[in-house]
């Protein structure tokens, strides 16, 4: 059993923190919080140990009357390995805690590249963390750009891909956000290409990204120049035999990210999440060599499995295949299609 903390227990720290407790080949030690906010008192009352992140901390919660566990040194006392979940860039301010302990580290996708010897993502890279003591789960869109291209890579060769984001502007919980307009990113190419090279270097890639008012999911047009012939078929049967990829149809009603949360939470998915990276067979196509696909990216949810793979990487537990079977059953994500 490996034991595991969780550094942050917010959008992807909760999530992670449920999912190490569905998997059987490792134990959640506990959490660590800056502050004794709601989740805080709702992680305690299912069970999971509450510590404060600092000595500082500490004096919220006492002053809050919320009884710790002790602080994050504790915590990683206790543990092998670290999982950060706080927000972009603190897991840096993190980092020398965790070296201290000598335990092994997990950041996310706000940290940059060189926090970690690996940028992470399950199907791409999984062995490239074998055995590695700090890796960086790549970011929610690098994670589904990830994802298609690395099916794509391996079974017909991207010869070039370029991909417009159109990003949601914050999380549903968030207290912000842009409300009444859309806001494109002024750097071409946005940061998105370049970390996907953090994760498969051989691609060549181009990334413009724009941020519009919602909330729910990102979505992502891709196009890709192929190495060799293909045709719509071909792709439509690639991505059905993708794990974590589903696909949805227009015909069904499935003609947005907001039906296609609606489903979410008519098959009683936890939050509606959608780990999975939801494509609409309508959008695949192949003209003159170039193709083209249209997915949506459930930004809270997509990095859950990935953070639970690259644990059993570091600590040499099972082979991918393995790994990534076991997650998926664990966490209930599929492939193929949402439903029958
Ligand atoms: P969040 O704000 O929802 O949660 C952060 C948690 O960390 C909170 O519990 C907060 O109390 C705690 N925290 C605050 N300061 C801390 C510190 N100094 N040390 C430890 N914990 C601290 O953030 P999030 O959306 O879960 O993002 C966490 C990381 O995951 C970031 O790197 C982010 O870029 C990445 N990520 C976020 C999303 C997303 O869409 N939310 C998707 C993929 C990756």
């Amino acid at each position: 059993m490996i034991k595991v903390g969780v550094a942050g227990y917010g959008t992807i720290g909760k999530r992670v923190a449920e999912a190490v407790l569905k998997s059987d080949d490792m134990k959640l030690v506990g959490i660590s919080k800056t502050t004794p906010d709601y989740s805080a008192y709702l992680a305690k009352s299912k069970g999971i140990k509450v510590y404060a992140h600092s000595e500082a901390d500490l004096a919220n919660f006492e002053k809050a009357g919320f009884k710790v566990e002790g602080t994050i040194k504790d915590l990683l006392s206790k543990i092998d390995i670290i999982v950060d979940t706080s927000p972009g860039k603190k897991g840096a301010e993190n980092k020398p805690l965790y070296e201290e302990a000598g335990v092994k580290m997990i950041f996310q996708g706000g940290e940059k590249a060189n926090i970690a010897e690996v940028s992470f993502n399950a199907q791409a890279n999984f062995d490239q963390a074998w055995g590695k003591r700090i890796v960086r789960v790549v970011s929610c869109n690098t994670t589904g750009l990830s994802r298609v291209l690395h099916a794509l890579h391996s079974n017909i060769g991207v010869k070039q891909a370029k991909v417009v984001l159109i990003r949601r502007t914050c999380d549903p919980k968030e207290v912000k956000g842009l409300v009444n307009g859309i806001q494109p990113e002024m750097k071409i190419p946005s940061h998105h290409g370049p970390d996907l090279n953090t994760v498969i270097p051989d691609i060549k890639i181009e990334s413009l990204a724009v941020v519009v008012p919602t909330t729910l999911m990102h979505l992502h047009t891709l196009i890709v120049e192929f190495k060799k012939d293909t045709s719509r078929e071909e792709l439509v049967e690639l991505m059905k035999n993708t794990r974590r990829i589903v696909l949805v149809k227009g015909e069904h009603g499935l003609t947005s990210t907001n039906t296609v949360v609606e489903l979410a939470r008519d098959l009683g998915r936890p939050r509606y999440d959608l780990p999975e990276v939801v494509m609409w067979e309508d959008t695949i196509n192949v003209k003159d060599g170039w193709g083209y696909l249209v997915y949506a990216v459930h930004q809270e949810a997509i990095v859950q499995p990935e953070n639970i793979d690259a644990i059993r990487s570091m600590n040499k537990l099972m082979s991918k295949e393995e790994s990534i079977k076991k997650t998926d059953a664990s966490l209930g994500i599929v492939y193929g299609s949402l439903y029958k």
